[in-house]
């Protein structure tokens, strides 16, 4: 099974879905004396076959919540499933936020960290850059930590694709809190490509996407420009340039595709 947003999971044994760190770590070892593979799952947003395995399948949302927040050094800790979604509240009321993330929150932090799930800006970091101490079960059944102590290792846990352990428990580095001001525009392409400098320079984040059909629109939980330029959208084949695709929507929306520009600048608190 490959879809958005599903668990693309194959046909495991044994699905488990522990609720304690002691939990996990009982399943890894019976997998371990009987010479099973194990795979962990988040939220099972990735498209790719990661996860899939006919062992055991450690599925670890009830592995979740955030555990702690320093203020002074700004630095969070969340259980292995937490959701992306779930850490703004706890970090807000701590004076903190995270530093970046992407369109989508519904991941789980050890989903993100193993994957290089990224926001934009072109002065900050994914996920994974953000990682400073991470609480694991290794191949052997221990649980280990890894840290700043060691480079080496803490790299290692940056985009694991799952290969390097069950994580249990995660330590990022995040900013002190901030409010965004969001600006989503629909400029043509030609207004696309003559600000891009501009644009990636004068803005915290910034991305464009091409919305090829209304269906794009509601992917990216994005409002529909008056006059819906996407009702006539064609079907691109595997030839045709992308940006030929696009159509001016401005002044006058029409045509088979549309630029949706989102821009946010920092606001004051
Ligand atoms: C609609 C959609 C929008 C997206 N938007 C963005 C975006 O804006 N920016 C971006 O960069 N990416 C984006 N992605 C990609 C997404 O962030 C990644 O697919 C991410 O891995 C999903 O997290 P997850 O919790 O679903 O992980 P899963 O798909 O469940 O797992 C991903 C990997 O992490 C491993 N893993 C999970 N939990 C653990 C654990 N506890 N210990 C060890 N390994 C573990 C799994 O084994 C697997 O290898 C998007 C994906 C979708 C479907």
């Amino acid at each position: 099974m490959e879809q958005l947003g599903r668990k693309p999971v194959g046909h495991p044994a044994y699905t488990v879905r522990p609720r304690t760190d002691e939990e996990v770590l009982e399943v890894v070892r019976y997998a371990i004396k009987a010479g099973l593979p194990v795979r962990a799952v988040g939220a099972g947003h990735s498209f790719t076959p990661l996860v899939q395995t006919g062992g055991i399948l450690l599925d670890l949302a009830g592995i979740s919540g955030i555990t702690g927040t320093d203020t002074g050094r700004l630095r969070a800790r969340a259980r292995a499933g937490t959701a992306i979604s779930d850490f703004g509240e706890p970090l807000w009321n701590a004076g903190l936020s995270l530093t970046n993330q992407g369109d989508i929150d519904k991941q789980a932090i050890a989903g993100a960290l193993s994957t290089g799930t990224h926001g934009s800006g072109v002065e900050l970091g994914s996920f994974s850059s953000a990682l400073r101490w991470a609480r694991l079960i290794n191949g052997h059944g221990e649980i280990v930590e890894i840290g700043e102590h060691d480079l080496r290792e803490l790299k290692a846990a940056q985009v694991a694709l799952g290969t390097l352990g069950i994580l249990l428990e995660v330590e990022l580095a995040v900013s002190p809190r901030y409010h965004l001001a969001e600006q989503i525009t629909y400029p043509t392409w030609s207004e696309t490509v003559a600000n891009w400098d501009a644009d990636i320079a004068g803005n915290r984040h910034y991305s464009f996407l091409w919305c090829q059909g209304e269906e794009s629109a509601g992917l990216y939980e994005l409002p529909t420009p008056r006059g819906n330029p996407w009702s006539t959208a064609a079907t691109p084949s595997a030839t045709t340039p992308w940006t030929s695709m696009k159509a001016p929507i401005s002044p006058a929306p029409r045509g088979p595709g549309a630029t949706a520009h989102i821009a946010f600048t920092p606001a004051a608190s």
